[in-house]
């Protein structure tokens, strides 16, 4: 054998760069199905199983368009004593003995230095491809932020948007005039709610998935989550179906509403492509063009296209740049020093707080929420209420079905949790229960009162919100971006203040995950 390609599960790329230059004859593909990746943080079994499934399916493509697959199976008796990928791969390339490894850059710095000591450590040489599927390169993110003094999406996105010419007219200026519009894309539902929003496309389980699924009840039982409405797409024709189905139905009506929140809504108008996206079933050039071509086709306006363009061509690669620059150091940044463990309500939604029971509810269900549950209900319950930024990632990281870490960890630790001290963000998304009362409608039917800042009826939002600023009174005073909000805070008198904190300490976890509420 001269070369053997490894495909990890995030890279199921139909047009994957190792392919495009492999010779079927010579060369094999290797995908290793490793329980180790299951357990590593605590996944989801949606999770679990979206990964199988698309890899099964994508090895049985790759067979019928001819290649050699070594497909190691979960449950291969010949692996059972070596559960985690990098044992596999050794066991693997001391059996096949390839010229080479060739493997495209992986989505988590813990994988790649895997595989390069792993290649090292067998005698096999390893050579790394650049992944095509993102568009703009670790190095040329490397070169962008190396003239920049501080990193902002913003910048980095109009400079996306003039280099790949998207949302451009004739003279190179932005489409509408404006490079965003954000004014225009934070409305709530209207007071009686959403109304009908159409369907995200949902894919029935064909034999392959329901084996998967049957392997993961069996093997993952104690795991979170239900698999009961697992419908995501996990081939490339099924995540061209659900582009297609958002780019015709939903896309018009995204932009708007897509900060929003409603009780027992889990989807909203968002997109649900990113699971595909990250498995890389589609490639995010094909994406913004579609919702492109449905704005110039007069199909969808240009604030809700703007809106979901700057989420894939903006913020999925900014994210990504920032994720290789600041490893490793980023995996251990806790700026606030925040000490807590995660709630253990988090793993079960079982909490009289409305907003919070409701987008962990849906999780557990679907392995989804939006961005602005994920950033403003559950990363901000975790601001608040100081849970360390690594107990929130790896929370995020099993639980979502879209998570790979080079998404996940800059998200919640660098944006929701301010982990990095504000790296690439002016300020902490720090809000009370105000900003959600205004967004949904769970305040509506919750325990607690938004407006109340201390007292056992009090939001625990808006006392850990109160309570933060507190604590970190002295930094916050400091940034022009914050120094308001603590001036509202100087004007609460010390027994408001020590009422709100004894509030506050009921939602505190322990560093052992306990909240004495
Ligand atoms: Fe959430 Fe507070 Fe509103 Fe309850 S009152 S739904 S806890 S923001």
């Amino acid at each position: 054998m001269r070369d053997l390609i490894l495909i990890l599960g995030d890279q199921l790329a139909h047009d994957h760069p190792a392919l495009l230059e492999a010779d079927p004859a010579q060369d094999r593909v290797l995908l290793i199905e490793a329980p180790g990746e299951a357990t590593h943080v605590w996944s989801h079994k949606a999770r679990i199983a979206l990964f199988l499934a698309a890899m099964r399916h994508h090895a049985q493509a790759l067979r019928a368009a001819g290649w050699q697959v070594h497909h190691i199976a979960l449950d291969d008796p010949t692996h059972a004593t070596e559960p985690t990928l990098a044992g596999r791969l050794a066991a693997t390339l001391r059996t096949l003995r390839p010229a080479r490894l060739r493997v495209m850059e992986a989505g988590a710095w813990r994988l790649a230095r895997d595989i390069e000591a792993t290649a090292l450590t067998e005698g096999v040489p390893l050579t790394w491809m650049h992944d095509p599927h993102f568009l703009c390169s670790r190095a040329d993110f490397a070169k962008w932020a190396a003239r920049k003094r501080e990193l902002r999406m913003e910048w980095f996105y109009r400079w996306m948007r003039q280099r790949h010419h998207v949302l451009l007219d004739a003279s190179g200026e932005p489409e509408g005039g404006q490079w965003n519009f954000d004014e225009d894309n934070r409305a709530p539902y209207p007071k009686q709610g959403p109304g009908l929003i159409p369907p995200p496309a949902h894919f029935a389980p064909d034999a392959l998935t329901q084996d998967v699924i049957a392997l993961v009840e069996a093997r993952f039982p104690n795991h979170p989550g239900s698999l009961a409405h697992f419908g995501w797409p996990v081939t490339r024709a099924q995540a061209l179906q659900a582009l297609d189905t958002f780019i015709q139905t939903r896309l018009s009506g995204f932009g708007r509403h897509q900060d929003a929140m409603w009780e027992a809504t889990p989807f909203g108008w968002h997109s649900l492509l990113s699971a595909a996206l990250n498995l890389h079933l589609l490639h995010p050039r094909e994406v913004i063009a579609a919702a492109e071509a449905a704005w110039r086709e007069g199909r969808a306006e240009l604030a809700s296209t703007e809106g979901f363009i700057r989420q894939v061509l903006g913020w999925r690669e900014f994210i990504r740049g920032v994720y290789w620059l600041d490893m490793p150091d980023l995996a251990e940044a806790n700026h606030l020093r925040a000490e807590g463990d995660l709630p253990a309500f988090f793993w079960t939604g079982d909490t009289d707080m409305a907003c919070l029971r409701d987008a962990l509810r849906q999780t557990l269900d679907h392995g989804y929420a939006h961005h602005i549950q994920r950033l403003m209900v559950l990363g901000l319950y975790g601001l608040l209420a100081g849970v360390r930024p690594q107990a929130v990632s790896d929370w995020f990281l099993a639980i979502y079905v879209d998570a790979v870490e080079w998404v996940e960890l800059p998200n919640v630790a660098g944006m929701a949790l301010y982990a990095n001290g504000g790296r690439f963000t002016s300020k902490p998304y720090a809000a009370s229960g105000a900003y959600i009362q205004r967004m949904s409608n769970h305040c509506r039917g919750c325990r607690y009162d938004p407006k109340q800042r201390s007292g056992p009826d009090a939001c625990p939002y808006t006392a850990l919100y109160w309570d933060f600023l507190a604590r970190h009174e002295a930094e916050l005073a400091a940034s022009p971006r914050t120094a308001l909000m603590v001036r509202n805070l100087q004007r609460l008198s010390a027994d408001e203040k020590r009422a709100i904190h004894e509030t506050a300490l009921q939602w505190m976890p322990r560093p052992t995950g306990e909240t004495p509420a």
